[in-house]
């Protein structure tokens, strides 16, 4: 295995930094419960160093032509590209993901925000409003220091889907990886400078929920985007009102997916499986309450265990490998105590449900039947590789109990009757949806939550507008005509 100890914890103004005197944050291999790297959790010196690099960078950044920015970013894109082998190694080692599917996934989704964004920098634009003879205009203005907090799953593409438009604006950014996954954010922050971003311009420091919380409420920063948790996201947005932050909140889900029984059948547990097993299941978005109607239940859980048998599990650095572990103990043994909880509660264990014997923290692809919508498997946010199958009679019902529940995040609905795929999509209460098909996330279109999902898109021209603000300059091109 390559050695992945980075040269030191954190990159602060252009080069990186440490100092032990933070709390230790081991890398564990999750395939083998090896330690591969000992990192240090940002002291309040570390945490202030990279503030001042940001700030003091922010304005000369902010006054580039866009066009450079976005050279910069552009550049940047092509690096990671050139490397992307050895980033999706380190990927792997960092969340013990495949490397099958690391190489196509994290670094090649982080140089696609990089080189879309950096295209659109030299388009972010204002506008001219005539007011008869006088007139008006606006620009649209970077918001200054803005702060990233990373979730596990996907650290290097959550760095670049902030770092990206953040940057293409014209802001600043100091991104705080999950304690879980602190090396992939130093490669990209390398990267940049390599590519000619200005020292300070993007600082990544490590630690715990504590550098997030004395990150956000720092008196120089304007904007937090995170990608985590529901319950994290309520103390990350309550602080950054405080301040009167701007946020953008990436947050958890329990999609739904509805299947009907005109549904080209292989194309629908496809889905299923992108959306449950991809990632060993650690993807907010995934379709984890699959709603099949009625008539054709049978067939489905049929040719899912049937296609679950491709499952090939081993180490995540193979790349034959299709099904690695999941990131940590902690996460291994929350699953295992929702697969439990699925059992008590009487739903169908169909396949799976076990910690895999092996080194690692593995467990089965499990699929459940016969799961109720008030089954805690069907409420609440696993994180792991569980699929909730549940049955619907018609589409009103389908779409009722897909919408029963707090989370906003995503849903799908497979079905070959196209007027009912963008009924359905219509009526879904979700930041991102799909109709035959699931989970794509390309840079191009915006993805988010509603509800208790997030506030906020990132990707897309939306996320311009998450990370710049408008002012309007009012022209008066003849006297002023005071009352008095
Ligand atoms: P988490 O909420 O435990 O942690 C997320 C990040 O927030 C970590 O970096 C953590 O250190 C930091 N943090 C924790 N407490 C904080 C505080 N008080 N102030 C500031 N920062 C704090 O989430 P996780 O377990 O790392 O990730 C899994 C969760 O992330 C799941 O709920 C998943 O659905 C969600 N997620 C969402 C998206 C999305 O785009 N919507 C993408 C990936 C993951």
């Amino acid at each position: 295995m390559r050695n992945v100890q980075p040269k030191a914890s954190h990159y602060v103004g252009g080069a990186y930094a440490e100092d032990t005197a933070g709390a230790a944050i081991d890398v564990t291999y999750a395939a083998t419960g090896e330690k591969v790297a000992r990192l240090h959790a940002a002291t309040p010196a570390i945490v202030e160093q990279a503030l001042a690099a940001a700030e003091a960078a922010r304005r000369e950044w902010a006054a580039l032509p866009g066009v450079e920015r976005g050279r910069v970013l552009r550049r940047a894109a092509d690096l990671l590209r050139e490397r992307n082998r050895e980033l999706s190694e380190i990927e792997t080692i960092d969340t013990g993901k495949p490397l099958q599917e690391t190489l196509v996934a994290d670094a090649a989704s982080a140089a696609d925000a990089l080189e879309w964004f950096g295209g659109i920098a030299a388009a972010v634009r204002g506008e001219h409003v005539q007011l008869g003879s006088d007139w008006a205009y606006t620009i649209r203005e970077p918001l200054g220091v803005c702060v990233g907090i990373g979730a596990w799953n996907y650290p290097t593409q959550i760095a670049a889907w902030k770092a990206a438009p953040a940057l293409a604006c014209g802001n600043t950014m100091v991104f705080k990886p999950s304690e879980e996954t602190p090396l992939c954010a130093l490669n990209l922050a390398e990267i940049l400078t390599e590519a000619g971003a200005p020292a300070g311009v993007f600082n990544v420091v490590q630690g715990r929920g504590d550098v997030g919380a004395a990150l956000i409420t720092d008196p120089r920063v304007a904007k937090v985007s995170l990608t985590g948790s529901v319950p994290t996201g309520r103390k990350v947005y309550s602080a950054a009102a405080e301040g009167m932050r701007h946020v953008t909140m990436e947050l958890g889900g329990k999609s739904p997916m509805l299947v009907f029984d005109d549904a080209d059948l292989d194309a629908a547990v496809g889905g299923a499986i992108l959306g449950n097993f991809y990632s060993s299941g650690q993807i907010c978005s995934n379709g984890t309450r699959v709603f099949v109607q009625s008539g054709i239940k049978e067939a489905f859980l049929e040719r899912l265990t049937e296609r679950l048998q491709g499952v090939v599990m081993g180490d995540p650095l193979d790349e034959a490998v299709n099904f690695g572990p999941l990131v940590s103990e902690a996460q291994l043994q929350k699953v295992l105590g929702h697969i439990e909880a699925g059992v008590a509660e009487g739903a169908t264990l169909v396949t799976g449900g076990k910690r895999v014997q092996r080194d690692g923290w593995y467990v089965e692809p499990t699929v459940f039947a016969d799961v109720t919508d008030g089954m805690s498997i069907a409420r609440e946010e696993i994180f792991g590789p569980v699929a909730s199958v549940l049955t619907f009679e018609d589409e009103a019902e389908g779409i009722a109990r897909a919408n029963a529940t707090s989370f906003g995040l995503a849903a799908g609905v497979f079905t070959a009757d196209l007027a009912r795929a963008h009924r359905v999509a219509a009526a879904f209460e979700a930041g991102t949806c799909w109709i035959n098909t699931y989970n794509l996330t390309p840079v191009e279109i915006g993805f988010g939550g509603s509800k208790q999902s997030g506030i906020g898109r990132e990707n897309g021209l939306g996320a311009i507008e998450h990370f710049s603000q408008l002012k309007t300059v009012y022209v008066g091109m003849g006297g002023v005509d005071a009352p008095y």
